[in-house]
């Protein structure tokens, strides 16, 4: 770990004989996650353990991510939890600037190690997380959302334009329709 950091993993010299692996874990303060159109907080630190082995080429970081997200309801903005676990994965090439990148990996599927050797675990479980969480969130699939009219949220029962069926066809403005303005 990194003083005062413990977001920062610092490689410690052992790792950097081939086949060496150690054990690593700690909490990271995410706060919020942006996903797409929406926001997810998250209330507590998530919890992380990963193992770092060397390949010979690279630093393989493989492990996984804990936390609660919490995040509106796409249809009713009701409050919506998800536990999730999400799997860790980084490669890391030893070697500087002008180590080789292998030929099987594309561009994104890899990283360098800095020279200082510090890996930061935040990008590593913010990726670990966004693949865990929903295309819309949503409370229930079966969720009625709010009422386009009133704004009731229609899963506590109909609302009032529900029962006046003219009312809720015609849009707001619908009662006015027979009313005699004397012109
Ligand atoms: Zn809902
Ligand atoms: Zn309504």
């Amino acid at each position: 770990m990194v003083k005062n950091d413990p977001n920062l993993i610092d490689v410690p010299e052992e790792l950097f004989e081939t086949a060496e692996s150690r054990h690593f874990e700690g909490e990271t303060v995410l706060g919020e996650l942006a996903a797409g159109p929406d926001t997810y907080r998250f209330a507590a630190p998530v919890a992380w353990s990963v193992d770092i082995t060397n390949t010979g080429d690279a630093l393989l970081v493989m492990g996984t991510a804990r936390a609660r997200a919490a995040c509106g309801c796409a249809r009713c903005l009701e409050e919506v939890t998800y536990d999730l676990e999400g799997d860790i994965e980084g490669y890391f090439i030893i070697g500087g600037a002008d180590a080789v990148a292998p030929d099987d990996l594309e561009g994104d599927e890899f990283s360098r190690l800095p020279d200082n050797h510090v890996i930061d675990m935040v990008p590593l479980i913010v990726s670990a997380l966004l693949l865990e969480l929903p295309l819309v969130p949503l409370c229930d699939d079966a969720c009625q959302g709010l009422c386009p009219q009133c704004g009731a949220n229609l899963n506590e029962g109909p609302c009032a334009c529900a029962s006046d069926g003219g009312a809720a066809a015609g849009g707001p403005f619908a009662a006015l329709k027979d009313f005699d303005f004397g012109v």
